[in-house]
Formats: C-alpha cells, structure tokens, sequence
C-alpha cells in the first residue's frame, strides 16, 4: 500500500542508506527535480519518489478522441475539442435562466459552452486566450454547436502543440497550482518528472500485496501499474492500473480497521459489567410499554459486549422512531447498576436537551441522578455541573458532543452513548477512550447508512440493526409542491392547525449562505405572523439563538402553546411531539434525502397521520422532482439513504469533512463498493488468519512505514 508522506522525510545520515531509486528516494534526486521544486512538490505533499509516483494524473485525454471543432459530431459520443477562449459572460437575471456562456474557437470554428451551476467557480477560472481541452457532447441549440458542462482541461501552449503533433493515444493531465507552474511544474513538467522517476524506479518497486490477491482480481503488479497508471497503452490498460490502485487502497483501509477491531477485542482491556439484575430489570418494567423484541434482541448484543473484557464498540441503525433511545436508555442502567457512570452525546444543544428531558424523566424517579451540560450554559452552572460529574454525584450526564469532550472529566466513565451520527468519526471515538478506562462505546445512528459508508466509517464497530417499528405508525404522506403553489400549503397548514394539531414550517440551512437563508426563515415567520397565518401562533428556531432561547421555544411548542414552528433545519434530528402532523419544507430540493426523511420522521409521531409538504423552488427541474419523488414513494430510511448516495455521490457524506473519515485519495467507496466490499473480506480474513502480518512481510513493513514501527495507530480502536 502507499505508505503516504507520514514516512519521514530522511535526514541526511538516512541518504546514505537509500538505495537510489528506491521508493524512499527523496524527490529531490529524482532527475530532473531539484531543490527548488522539491520545495514545491513538498509543499504539495510530495517528499519521496513513491509520493511522486503516486501523484496520479487527474484526468487522461485520449487523443484519438479529439477532434477539429468542425469535426464535432452530434453522436452521443463525448469528444474532445482543444482551442482557445475568446469571450465569456454571464448572462440571464432569475436564478433559472442564469448561465455563463463561452465561446472556444480553433483553426476550424467556434463552439459554445455552457454552464449553468457552478457559475461563481467558473467565471474566475477562465481568462480570454486560454488553451483549454473540452469534453463532452456536442449538440445544436439554436443554430449553434455548443456543449453544456464540458469537463474541462486547461493546457499550455505547449501542450497543446504537443498533443496535436505526438503520436501515442493517451495523454495524462495532472493537477498543478500557480507555485508549481513558477518552477516549471505544469502538468507537462509534471509529467516529465514523472516519467524519470518511473525509469529510475524500474525493478525497485516491492510488491506489497500478497500473490493470491493479485491473482483473484486479476490486478497488475505494482510496478507495471505504476507505469500504466502514468502512461497508459491503451483506456483498458489505465483502467487496470487504476483498479489496483483503488484495491491497493480500500485493502489497505480495511486491514487498518480490521487490525483495529482485532485488537481492540483480544489486547484491550475494557470494562467488564456484572449481568444486569433488580435495578435494571425494575427500569425496564417503569417504561410504559412492553420493548420490542428487535429492542431486546439489541440490549442482548449490547449486554454481552458489556460484560465481556473488550471494550464494546458498537453502532445501532435503526431508522427514525424505531426505538433506539430507549435502548440506550436502558444500556445506561447497565452501566450504572455495574458501578459505572454513563454518558449520552448529542450533535446539537436542542437534542441534547430533548434527551435530558426523556432521559430525566425515565431516571428521576428511579433515583438516578443526571445532568445536562453544553457549551453556552452560565459559566457558574457549568463549573458546578462539571464538578459534580467529576466526583461522581451525578450518574448520567447528557450534553453536545463538543463540550464532552473538551471539557468533562468522569469519575468512573463506564458507557458512552453516541447520538446522531455520522458527524461524528473514528478520531472522536479515540477521543473519548481517553476520557475512561476504556469505556464501552456505542453509537446511535438515525441516519441508515448505506452499506458502503458504514465500511468504511465505522468499519472497525460491530453493528446492530433495529428494523421494525415499536408501534405500528400510519405512514406519512408525501406531496411535492412546485413554487407557485406556495398558496396551496398556507391553506393546508391552516386547515391543519384550526384542528389543533401542530406543525413545522423548515427552511434550509446551508453553511456558504447561511445569513441569507436564515433571512428567508425570519421574513417568512414575520410576514405569516401578521399576514396568512394571523390566527394562530408562530414560534420562531434557529441555530443562532442560545440555548436558553430555544429551550423555551421547544418547551412552548410541546406545550402546545405554538401551532406553527418556523425553523431552519437545527429540528432535523430527533425533536418528538407527538402532536405535531405537518412538516413543510421550503426549498427542500436543497436538502439531502436522507436528512428530509429525518425531518419527515418528526411528524405522524402520534395518532393522526402525518403529511409531509415539500416544495420546490422554481424552476422546477425534472432532476429535483425524480430526486424527491423517491421519497414520496418509500419509507424505509435505507432504500431512501442507498438512493440518495446514487445520485448525490458520497459528497454529501465525506465533503462535511467527516473527522477521522479516511481520506481516500484514488478509490470512492460509492463508485467502488463492489471492490470495497471485496478488500473488506479479504481483510477481515487475511487478519483472522494472521493477525501480525507476519506471513508476508511486505505488507508488514508497509504498515509499519504508513503507521510507525510499533503500528500505534492500530492500538487504539
Ligand atoms: P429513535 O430514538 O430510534 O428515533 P425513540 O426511542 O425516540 O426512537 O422512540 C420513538 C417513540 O417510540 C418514542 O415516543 C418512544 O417512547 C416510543 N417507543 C420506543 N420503544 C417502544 C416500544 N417498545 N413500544 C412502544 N413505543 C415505543
Ligand atoms: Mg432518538
């Protein structure tokens, strides 16, 4: 596996011992490098000729696919057309007909292109006579050639002449920045480098994945994939090359997990609970319903990793409202019944205190003391609630995630409770094994992750699902509204709320443009108030309020003294009033699927059935329709999950920079999860079999380069 830029740069005492042309080389010595674009290439994280080898082009050209803008055909073939820019503008006022237009022309004529998203990015990255690659299909639109969204390549001039007189077929394009082009460093220089260092490299590069691997996917040696993956005899021959790579990549992410689970369960000390008796057993008989045999089939899963010496590390899916809170609620009983104190994390503070006010109530009466604790708490309070979970006064605290771990130290943290997901990553969980002995984790997730992102998120946890539902719920209805038919949801929401029930109103939150839309929310609470919805009472939530203010809030509209909660989407997860039967969203083509079945899994929470508006902002694409339709059709919170992957790709997921997440360089876990699935078998078996590596060293020491001698990172889990 590629061992990164954690290796060291050598000293110089170290040169001496490396072999010219191994992979250690330091770039610097590869011909052609130098001192000054070593500095740069370092800067990029490029150290050694493996980095080197390992920058991969960031896209291929094949020439044999380009062609004369005249010679452009109107075949569903994508094509490639180099030329120059000659103008470009912005044109159209509303958001829907907005759209930059450019016009590229060659020796043979003029195309045009355009594009309609990303307009901000884009008019800043071209400037008139630009050499420029673009690819894509061409079509007529009013007498005109043009290519909506072209994949986009910028060349040189060099470049340029290059790729029109040269004969081999595929040319590779790497990414490169202003510094690197200051020293030389444009994607030809890139390449030129690159090129020296696969020669110096020849019969240097160590296979590190073991023979019958390479032989089941029918993968390239890492030698020959490395020269393909750079110069590539033919699309096929790249693509090879580039599935090792991805293999190389996903085995490596999964063998670090599956070490980490292997340790964790045969090294680690963790907790060991007595089995749970009359303190436990008279907290299950307090709740007001019998658990559900999906419940208890999970406490038995969470009981046995508790009373076992490994320390549990476990994730429980269970889509909205199947009952997981009170499966943690009982699995901190557990721990305090065992001696231990118990903790439960929330993402935001209105979660936080809605599980201090059901956990509260549960524990109050069985004489369990807890707390709540987040950041925006009195300085005072927080001081004395800090102290009395130090000490040990207080049983069960509740709080955010962010205060927890900064801030809290236990007396005997015994079980920590993860609420909500996926916001949350491995390098948190290390965090807060600090924090105990090794306390027992377990994360709840409401969000069903699809299968491919629990791999490799939560690879290294044990997984327990929770599939039915406690009671059986009416299902929700959906309906999609363009709009123009904005009036339509006023006249259902009063028709709702004369009823006496209670419903949401959301606007979207997003973080680039936050001000304006918690704008939308403020002047459209405003204006209902005194206009539409005069009749009725409105409440008002955001995130930039206090804690304090949006305690209050959610205490009046569980109260049942707010008919209508306008809110941006700090409701999404978890808020339960049984009440509430109408969820509108606006805007809700801007939300992910997922998080709008979370939000949809706040309504219908009683008797009455619950409705779900969602309305589309004009224009109305066929796009954002197909996409929410989805969710009209299905209730299951996986199908919903799984399609909402498919068609929004992994960003949605890795791109809010999940902390701790593997950073993957060549394979996408969505893309790929039929090979990821593939490298997690293999892994867990190659592990199972030799859990030191010792069989084959070469994927020893490749870990122990990637990770250091002692393999730390492995230790924990
Ligand atoms: P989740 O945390 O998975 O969203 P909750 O634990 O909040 O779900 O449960 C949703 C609702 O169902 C709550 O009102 C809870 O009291 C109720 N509930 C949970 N388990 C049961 C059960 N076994 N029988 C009946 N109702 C239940
Ligand atoms: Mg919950």
């Amino acid at each position: 596996m590629y061992a990164g830029n954690k290796a060291k740069p050598p000293s110089d005492q170290a040169e001496q011992r490396i072999e010219h042309g191994s992979l250690e080389t330091p770039v610097q010595f590869v011909p052609g490098v130098g001192p000054h674009r070593a500095r740069q290439l370092e800067r990029v994280g490029v150290h050694t000729l493996e980095d080197l080898l390992y920058y991969l082009p960031r896209r291929y050209l094949d020439r044999s696919l380009i062609v004369p803008i005249n010679g452009l055909d109107l075949s569903d073939r994508e094509f490639t057309v180099i030329g120059k820019v000659s103008s470009f503008r912005v044109i159209g006022g509303g958001p829907a007909s907005r759209r930059l237009e450019l016009d590229l022309i060659d020796e043979t004529g003029a195309l045009r292109a355009v594009w309609f998203r990303g307009l901000h990015y884009w008019t800043k990255a071209f400037e008139r006579g630009q050499v420029v690659a673009f690819s894509g299909k061409a079509q007529v639109f009013r007498d005109r050639l043009q290519m909506v969204h072209p994949a986009v390549d910028f060349l040189d001039e060099s470049e340029r002449l290059g790729l029109k007189a040269k004969t081999g077929t595929i040319i590779s394009l790497y990414s490169s920045d202003h510094a690197l082009r200051q020293v030389g460093l444009d994607s030809r220089g890139i390449r030129r480098i690159v090129a020296a260092a696969t020669e110096i490299a020849t019969g240097r590069i160590p296979e590190m994945l073991p023979a019958e691997l390479l032989q089941a996917y029918g993968l390239l040696d890492r030698e020959k994939t490395l020269r393909q993956v750079h110069f590539p005899e033919s699309m096929e021959s790249k693509e090879l090359a580039l599935k090792r790579l991805r293999y190389e990549e996903l085995f490596s992410v999964q063998l670090t997990l599956a070490l980490r689970q292997h340790q964790r369960k045969n090294r680690q000390k963790g907790i060991k609970f007595p089995h749970p008796g009359a303190s436990t057993r008279k907290a299950v008989k307090s709740l007001p319903f019998d658990l559900t045999k999906g419940q208890l089939a999970v406490l038995t899963d969470i009981r046995q990793d508790m009373e076992s010496d490994y320390p549990m590390n476990r994730l429980l899916q269970g889509d909205v409202g199947a009952g997981k809170t009170v499966v943690a609620m009982i699995a901190l009983c557990m721990a305090v019944e065992g001696g231990y104190q118990g903790v439960i994390m929330a993402p935001t503070e209105v979660l936080a205190e809605q599980h201090f006010r059901t956990l509260t109530s549960f524990f109050e009466p069985l004489g369990i003391p807890t707390t709540l604790l987040y950041g925006s708490l009195p300085a005072a309070v927080k001081r004395e609630r800090l102290r009395r979970v130090a000490s040990g006064e207080v049983d069960i605290a509740i709080g955010t995630h962010a205060l927890i771990q900064e801030k809290v130290e236990f007396e005997r943290l015994g079980l920590a409770i993860i609420d909500e997901q996926h916001r949350f990553g491995v390098a948190q969980r290390l965090k807060l094994r600090q924090k105990g002995v090794s306390p027992d984790v377990l994360v709840l997730t409401a969000t069903p992750i699809p299968r491919s992102l629990a791999l490799t998120l939560y690879g290294d946890l044990d997984v327990s699902l929770l599939k039915e539902r406690p009671k059986h719920r009416k299902p929700i209805q959906t309906r999609i509204l363009g709009g123009r038919e904005r009036q339509k949801l006023f006249d259902f929401l009063k028709t709702e709320l004369k009823k006496k029930r209670q419903g949401f109103l959301v606007y979207p939150l997003v973080d680039t443009s936050e001000k304006l839309d918690l704008q939308a929310a403020v002047t459209s609470y405003e204006k209902l108030k005194i206009g539409e919805l005069k009749d009725f009472s409105l409440g008002l939530i955001h995130g930039r309020m206090t804690a304090e203010e949006k305690d209050n809030i959610m205490t009046a509209f569980s109260a049942g003294e707010i008919d209508l909660l306008v809110a941006t989407s700090v409701i999404e997860v978890g808020i339960d009033i049984p009440n509430a039967t109408v969820m509108a969203v606006m805007s809700a083509q801007r939300f992910g699927l997922a998080q709008l079945h979370q939000l949809r899994g706040r309504v219908g929470r009683g008797n009455v059935r619950g409705v779900c508006v969602l309305v589309i902002d004009p224009p109305v694409t066929r796009e954002a329709q197909d996409r929410l339709s989805v969710l009209a059709n299905s209730e299951d919170g996986f199908e919903i999950a799984e399609a909402d992957l498919q068609i929004r790709g992994g960003g949605e997921f890795f791109g809010t920079r999940q902390h701790g997440a593997p950073d993957f360089r060549i394979a996408d876990p969505i893309a790929h999860q039929d090979l990821l699935v593939a490298a997690r078998r293999d892994a867990q078996e190659w592990v199972a079999k030799d859990p030191s590596l010792k069989s084959f060293k070469p994927l020893r020491s490749h870990f122990e380069r990637a990770y250091g001698p002692r393999m730390e990172l492995m230790d924990v889990g």
